[in-house]
């Protein structure tokens, strides 16, 4: 998440209204939540989102690469809050570790939106799939959301 541009100040005003999206997306992520989302070894997670990358890149026709640039071992120290989206390479990194907004806010960024616009897509997607987490979030997600994305999903994972 390079670009801070444009970044909204607040999760309520990109929640409402909310983003209406095609089934195949809904569909898309509910499968990577039934294999569990947050289960098993980095490996293993990774091949979810991996999985995941793949049916979203179904579903608009592209050719995102999703990197893992956490490496095999280490899932825990950091945040994803260096994770990036590389326009030219096509390739979205994922670093720090493992979060779900921030691979949704990645990808909206392969899909050319702007800062506000991945904020609002990516959680918008992630509270229609994951109601029980993101109502877990609570005020905290309103208030983290200002800066950034990512410690909403460290403030989930467990949940
Ligand atoms: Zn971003």
């Amino acid at each position: 998440m390079p670009y801070q541009r444009n970044y909204p100040r607040t999760a309520d005003e990109v929640l409402d209204p909310p983003v209406v999206f095609k089934q195949s997306v809904i569909d898309a992520v509910t499968n990577f939540k039934t294999m569990g989302a947050w289960t098993g070894n980095l490996q293993e997670k990774f091949a979810k989102f991996q999985t995941l990358n793949d049916s979203l890149n179904e579903v608009y026709g592209l050719n995102v690469a999703l990197i893992n640039d956490i490496g095999v071992e280490n899932d825990s120290p950091g945040s994803s809050g260096s994770s990036y989206f590389n326009p030219s390479l096509n390739e979205i990194h994922l670093q720090g570790k493992l979060s779900v907004v921030t691979f949704l806010h990645e990808y909206a960024h392969a899909l050319d939106k702007d800062e506000r616009d991945a904020v609002r897509w990516s959680l918008n997607l992630f509270r229609q799939v994951f109601p029980t987490q993101f109502a877990a979030l609570g005020r905290q997600g309103h208030v983290v959301v200002v800066q950034r994305v990512v410690p909403v999903v460290e403030h989930v994972r467990g949940v």
